[in-house]
């Protein structure tokens, strides 16, 4: 077992990976200026690990007294679960609202891959349980970044898989075997630091029906596998050495890649689902579950970021005492705090599978908690933008405030309240001007999975018969079966 070290971690990615950015091939991801962004997101993780002020939270001792990273360990308890909650929420709050990386979506993927294969294995007499314990005895040794590639690129949304035109690469399937193992072609979409990781976690994106169980495949693939070509999204800004004018985006990117795979060798020990349809949906759900438990709690840092940045620019425009001002500002509280509460009963009220030793977020306020940052979070940025004033899109830029030729008129125009200097005054408008981008908003609504997607679990979770005798019990209407927390309560209104 092993914790490595960033210099360790950065070595294992000079590999001859395939990816490109801009238009071009990089030879050395750990080299090119915009990778390294993404490269301190993720190298955060190996520095805290080895971090004596931190270590004790990440990283537990095997048997022998070796170190072992908790992320790669098996999730048991409620305990288990508000570990890693404190793990992203520190790494976030460290991160400007990111938590890290290395192993945050991976261990999603670790994590529905444990339940599912548990799962089919006791329903199905597979054998799947084993090749995990044997995949994850690897990563607590090896100490790799790992990532979890579940958007196939899809093509058609109204068509299933292998209905596909004019190709049916559009999800990841598998397209040839042999003995050792097999061969896999298509495209996953928006993965992740996948250019700045070890490895991928591939998992199906939706259901499947028999005629699509060649895309009914689960896997583990190096980043650097032959037949893997990435591309990187593009990055919002071009100057990203200014901290001032871009202090979120100059320090955030997530170098998200469409990953092709061209006919993929992945051998027998690394493929935990071939063919088994029926469980592709599971394995979707499952890994939904645990991620959207990662998204509500980075969230909620990030929340507090946004919410401050709204009590900074209040204050700076001597706005704080203004009734419709305050409103607003109660409102982001309340958005803020709402999340967490929601997030931490995930945690403190797991669900296990019959038979099963595993523990997973409970799905329900999992989903409601995701669902509630990105159905609201627009609002929060109108709100915040409101409050803060046109200049979040039209301040000038700091080349101008360090100008000698204009910095005076800029110290005295810019000043909002007396006292507030303008340069921090400045900072506040462009923090707000990077929050409030349509690439935060789009991320809020799409990362972790769809709102639709989240609607679906929760209706498909909702107690329905429990919220009809409610109803019923008042309404006087009787049914022949009833929910047991209203059967047998006492006539209501009393008489006395
Ligand atoms: C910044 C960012 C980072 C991400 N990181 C990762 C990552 O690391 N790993 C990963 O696996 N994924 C990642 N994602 C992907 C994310 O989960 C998807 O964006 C999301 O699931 C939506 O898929 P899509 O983008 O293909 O949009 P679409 O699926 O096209 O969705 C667009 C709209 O169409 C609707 N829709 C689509 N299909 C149907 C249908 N058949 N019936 C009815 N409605 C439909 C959706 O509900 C939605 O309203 C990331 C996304 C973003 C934006």
């Amino acid at each position: 077992m092993a914790i490595r070290t960033v210099e360790e971690y950065k070595q294992s990615i000079r590999d001859d990976r395939v990816v490109y950015f801009r238009g071009e091939r990089i030879k050395d991801v750990t080299e090119h200026p915009f990778m390294q962004i993404t490269l301190s997101q993720m190298a955060l993780d190996y520095i805290v690990a080895n971090d004596p002020k931190y270590r004790d939270l990440f990283v537990d001792e095997d048997e022998n007294g070796e170190p072992m990273r908790f992320l790669h360990k098996p999730e048991r308890t409620t305990e288990d679960l508000l570990r890693r909650r404190e793990i992203v929420q520190l790494m976030a709050r460290m991160g400007f609202g990111i938590p890290g990386g290395s192993n945050t979506t991976g261990k999603d993927a670790l994590n529905a891959i444990a339940v599912v294969c548990d799962r089919m294995d006791r329903q199905t007499g597979s054998n799947y349980r084993e090749r995990v314990e044997a995949y994850r005895q690897r990563l607590l040794k090896e100490d790799p970044a790992v990532i979890g590639a579940v958007t196939d690129i899809k093509g058609d949304r109204g068509l299933r898989p292998s209905k596909q035109v004019p190709h049916q690469d559009y999800y990841v399937r598998v397209v040839d075997r042999n003995k050792d193992g097999i061969f896999v072609s298509g495209a996953k979409a928006h993965i992740s630091l996948a250019p700045l990781a070890n490895e991928m976690i591939c998992i199906p994106c939706r259901r499947h029906k028999e005629e699509d169980k060649d895309y009914a495949v689960v896997f583990s693939v190096p980043c650097n596998a032959k037949g893997i070509t990435m591309i990187s999204t593009d990055h919002e800004i071009d100057d990203i050495d200014n901290t001032f004018d871009y202090p979120y985006s100059s320090s955030i990117f997530f170098a998200d890649a469409i990953v092709i795979f061209d006919n993929v060798f992945i051998p027998n020990e690394n493929v935990f689902m071939d063919g088994e349809w029926k469980y592709s949906g599971d394995m979707a759900y499952a890994f939904g579950n645990s991620h959207r438990l990662f998204a509500d709690s980075y969230k909620y840092v990030e929340l507090e970021i946004l919410a401050g940045a709204a009590f900074l620019i209040a204050e700076y425009n001597g706005l704080e005492r203004v009734s419709h001002v305050q409103d607003k500002l109660a409102w982001l509280t309340m958005y803020c705090e709402a999340e967490e509460a929601l997030a931490e009963q995930a945690c403190v009220k797991p669900v296990q599978d019959p038979g099963s030793d595993l523990v997973y977020p409970n799905p329900m306020y999992s989903n409601i908690a995701k669902f509630f940052f990105a159905e609201n979070y627009h609002q929060a940025m109108k709100n915040v933008q409101d409050i803060a004033g046109g200049l979040v899109c039209t301040v000038p830029s700091s080349k101008d405030f360090f100008n000698p030729e204009t910095r005076e008129l800029m110290e005295k125009y810019l000043t909002g309240k007396h006292g507030i200097q303008a340069e921090d005054r400045m900072r506040a408008f462009r923090l707000i001007k990077d929050l409030t981008s349509a690439w935060h908003g789009t991320l809020t609504i799409h990362g972790e999975g769809s709102l639709a997607t989240q609607r679906m679990s929760i209706l498909a979770l909702a107690d329905v018969e429990r919220y009809k005798a409610a109803a019923r019990r008042v309404a006087r209407i009787k049914s022949d079966k009833e929910h047991p927390l209203y059967e047998g309560l006492l006539d209501y209104p009393p008489k006395v």
